[in-house]
């Protein structure tokens, strides 16, 4: 057997490994690079030489790469039912915003979707001489980690992953059982996240802060999962002032309530969207950017969509806030914002007057769930860490080396391995 990392590795974009047994091969995601204006994309595969595509979750750091393999090939695309909806609705905005980019077409994703073979959470789909399940991720509605049984091994590739239950979502199920090959995320190995429910809190008291002091807050939150979970988070508190969703997020509420298995609570959920506002177009938001209000709108690092121009009018006015829900890479105008307070108004940057805030909700394992995680695995599996900082990715190798005495490796793009 051998696996050759194809992206993903010692950096968080464009994951994607391909595992070649005897008789079978599996890419396992394909993802891009979004972190310039041009995406980057992992190695080349020849599609033909593939033998089944297995994606974990809808984030386009592991799928936005995947049409190129449909351009002209019908091989099997394993993945929940719910990942292939919201991947859809994410590549489609891939297309619109940078189609310029890309090396494949709308039609591609049509393509694409004609080969999907669709697996829920512990069910098994066979391809060829190997064996697939899904366990649940926590990561992303639908998300799941991939346990792969070829030529008598077992592999298991864990997409991005979440151990701890959020308002929206289940935990990861991280009972791997015996393992022969483990493929590990590593993006916060190093770093421990605080208690979720603290964050919470914090962030519902902030929110009244702002409203009750006769000021709108903005929340930019990604349109799949984050926007869902700070509405929830809201409604659960009994947050008693309007709140209001925009975009694409709206887009998303739909496609969960078809799939409810996958959300944790789906009457809570239900609830929560009756009792939440929705933006209906432009009228809708020229007026609550002077309301005492929450919105919740993508995109979530204030890359386009409508966030950016509510993030232009709040920024106005110290009565306001903007409060950050997510991760900001480095090089957007979200962390531009989030480090010198300082945005693009009227296309010239200027000092914004709003109270900017961040809040650790994060949708990955900290540094304990993830050792939590391989101390409950059999067996003595070859590690391979990637989906992380450099520094992430190879002191997380050396940890489970010293700590578990197991064989950890954080390879590099193109790093082959016959096993
Ligand atoms: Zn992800
Ligand atoms: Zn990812």
């Amino acid at each position: 057997m051998r696996l050759k990392f194809l992206g993903g590795t010692r950096q968080v974009g464009k994951s994607g490994v391909l595992l070649s047994g005897e008789k079978t091969s599996l890419l396992l995601d394909y993802g891009v690079m979004l972190s310039r204006e041009e995406p980057g994309f992992p190695i080349h595969v020849q599609p033909k030489l593939v033998n089944g595509v297995i994606l974990t979750h809808a984030h386009l750091d592991h799928s936005g790469a995947i049409p190129l393999i449909y351009i002209d090939e019908s091989i099997p695309l394993v993945t929940t039912n719910l990942t292939f909806e919201l991947t859809e609705l994410l590549i489609e905005d891939f297309i619109n915003l940078s189609g310029f980019y890309l090396p494949y077409e709308y039609i591609d994703l049509l393509n694409t979707r004609k080969n999907l073979n669709p697996i829920s959470f512990n069910k098994k789909v066979n391809l060829k001489d190997a064996s697939i399940s899904f366990k649940e991720g926590g990561h992303l509605p639908g998300a799941g980690i991939a346990l792969i049984e070829i030529d008598g091994k077992r592999v298991v590739y864990t997409g991005d992953i979440n151990a701890r239950k959020t308002s929206l979502l289940r935990g990861a199920d991280i009972d791997l059982g015996e393992v022969d090959i483990l493929i590990t995320e590593s993006t916060y190995a190093l770093q421990e996240h605080p208690n979720r429910e603290k964050v919470e809190k914090s962030f519902v008291e902030y929110a009244r802060e702002i409203v009750e002091g006769g000021g709108t807050l903005l929340a930019p939150a990604f349109a799949v999962g984050r926007a869902q979970e700070i509405a929830m988070v809201l409604y659960k508190e009994k947050f008693n002032h309007d709140v209001y969703m925009d975009g694409m997020a709206l887009k998303t509420n739909e496609i969960l309530l078809r799939h409810g298995d996958y959300v944790r609570d789906i009457q809570l959920f239900a609830k929560t969207l009756n009792w939440l506002k929705r933006v209906e177009g432009w009228k809708d938001r020229k007026r609550i950017v002077k309301d005492r209000c929450v919105i919740i709108s993508p995109a979530g690092m204030l890359v386009g969509g409508a966030a950016a121009f509510y993030n232009e009018k709040i920024s106005e006015n110290p009565k306001n806030g903007i409060s950050f829900v997510s991760y900001q890479v480095k090089g957007t105008p979200g962390r531009q914002l989030l480090e010198s307070k300082i945005s693009l108004i009227n296309g010239k940057p200027q000092k914004v007057k709003a109270e900017v805030r961040n809040f650790n909700f994060s949708s990955h394992s900290g540094r304990s769930e993830l050792f939590d995680m391989i101390k409950r695995i059999k067996g003595s599996p070859k590690v391979f860490t990637m989906h992380g900082e450099e520094e992430n990715c190879v002191n997380f190798a050396k940890d489970i080396k010293e700590k578990f005495g197991l064989d950890a490796v954080a390879p590099k793009a193109g790093g082959e391995y016959e096993l």
